[in-house]
């Protein structure tokens, strides 16, 4: 059977622990004997980020910037238990916050759904995709205690009474700025074009007639002057509502649409979504940049527990899916760029083979709770196992 040719490189960004070992056996089982693989490849394996000063990071961004799309493998956020369990010089900071930081990006969770695996919420049929903004408001804010006595909000323009404290409290102050705003938004509008989904978006500008009132207007100003044509000639939507509005919009739906969060509601919202799905170890998530560049990877970490029982040389039940879709994401990406249909339909065939295992009833231990299908008790396997029968299911699927 000859190999599928790619065109252009497609940047490899390698990672730590239990995921590194996945990352191994998915290229050995489930790609490198299909495709002729050509990657750019960044180890950002910690020992090499500290080997590197952690330069690495930074290459691999600006790598994702040159040919863009890249692939990466969870990697170790370094706390200070890792410092010294790596002997680090310093304790480096998060990579994907260094890459997201790079390109500016936005990140996209979405779920991996499986016929036997229902969503808590019965009537979300298809994925909620959750998009965060990941700069500012209260993760950059400056809170203070206060005393009696009137406090205000100085800026370079003006002084604004925030209160005239009659006994103690507290007060709060955050920001974000124009360009960050716009850029989410192209992020989000680019993603919902891409995949052709309605985009919703949501804040309180009601109340904060100001600051959430920016956003709806930013996000406004940016959809009629750049995408108003491009999303009718797609038939999709741009939705605002008020964020209480969304959410109960969102519980009555199907599910099948984009939900831009301002960076709080992203962040409660996200693991309110990924819960109902069922297991973080089927959530994918793809960083876009304002410009069209994108990176995939799985939403987990690298599973430690896991990897720490692999080195004792016990067989660990690791689910690799949201690798593997990290994977046909990055390399549908890249054939659509490079317009090589083959490898469009390898990773079409991929995904259908990686679902079909466990809809027929093997699956690694995460998801043999979840799993509710007439007929079918779920047969338990081991992280290798899993790969092989996704490759057995793939090889039909391909002949
Ligand atoms: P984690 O790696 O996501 O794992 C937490 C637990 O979730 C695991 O112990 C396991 O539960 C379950 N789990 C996660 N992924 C799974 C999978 N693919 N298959 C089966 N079970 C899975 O989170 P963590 O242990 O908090 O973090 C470990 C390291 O990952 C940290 O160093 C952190 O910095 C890093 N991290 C990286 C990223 C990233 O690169 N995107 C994201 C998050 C965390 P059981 O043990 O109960 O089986
Ligand atoms: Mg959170």
């Amino acid at each position: 059977m000859h190999k599928i040719n790619m065109k252009m490189p497609l940047v490899e960004i390698d990672g730590d622990e239990m995921t590194r070992v996945l990352w191994k056996e998915i290229k050995d089982t489930l790609l490198t004997p299909f495709i002729e693989l050509k990657t750019d490849y960044y180890d950002l394996g910690l020992e090499n980020r500290e080997k590197t000063k952690d330069n690495i990071t930074l290459e691999s961004a600006a790598a994702i910037a040159k040919y863009g799309v890249g692939v990466k493998c969870a990697t170790i956020t370094p706390n200070a238990q890792r410092v010294s369990e790596y002997n680090l010089s310093q304790m480096w900071k998060s990579p994907n916050g260094t890459i997201r930081a790079a390109l500016d990006g936005t990140v996209f969770r979405a779920p991996i759904l499986v016929d036997g695996i229902k969503p808590i919420i019965n009537g979300w049929r298809k994925p909620i995709i959750i998009a965060r903004h990941a700069y500012g408001d209260v993760y950059a804010g400056v809170e203070a205690k206060v005393q009696e006595g009137k406090a205000y909000l100085n800026t370079p323009q003006d002084n604004v009474l925030i209160k005239d404290f009659q006994g103690a409290g507290i007060i709060q102050a955050i920001h974000n700025t124009d360009k960050s705003i716009a850029s989410f938004a192209r992020s989000c509008f680019n993603y919902a074009l891409d995949i052709k989904k309605d985009l919703w978006f949501a804040t309180k500008d009601t109340i904060s007639k100001i600051y959430d009132h920016r956003f709806k207007d930013i996000f406004q100003e940016v959809f009629d002057t750049e995408y108003a044509q491009r999303f009718s000639d797609a038939g999709i939507e741009y939705f605002y509502t008020l964020i209480d509005d969304a959410v109960a919009r969102i519980m009555r739906s199907e599910g099948g649409m984009i939900w831009a969060c301002k960076n709080y509601d992203g962040d409660v919202m996200s693991d309110m979504v990924a819960t109902v799905y069922g297991s973080l170890a089927m959530m994918t998530s793809v960083l876009v940049s304002p410009q069209g560049q994108y990176e995939y990877e799985a939403a987990h970490g690298t599973v430690t527990r896991h990897y720490y029982q692999h080195l004792q040389g016990k067989p660990v039940s690791t689910n690799s899916m949201a690798t593997i879709f990290a994977w046909t994401g990055a390399l549908k990406k890249r054939a659509e760029l490079d317009n090589i249909p083959s490898l469009k339909n390898f990773a079409d065939k991929l995904e259908a083979a990686s679902i079909a295992v466990i809809e027929k009833g093997v699956m690694t231990k995460d998801l043999a709770g979840l799993f509710k299908k007439e007929g079918i008790t779920p047969k338990v396997v081991f992280y290798n196992e899993f790969l092989q029968a996704i490759r057995a299911e793939l090889g039909n699927l391909l002949c």
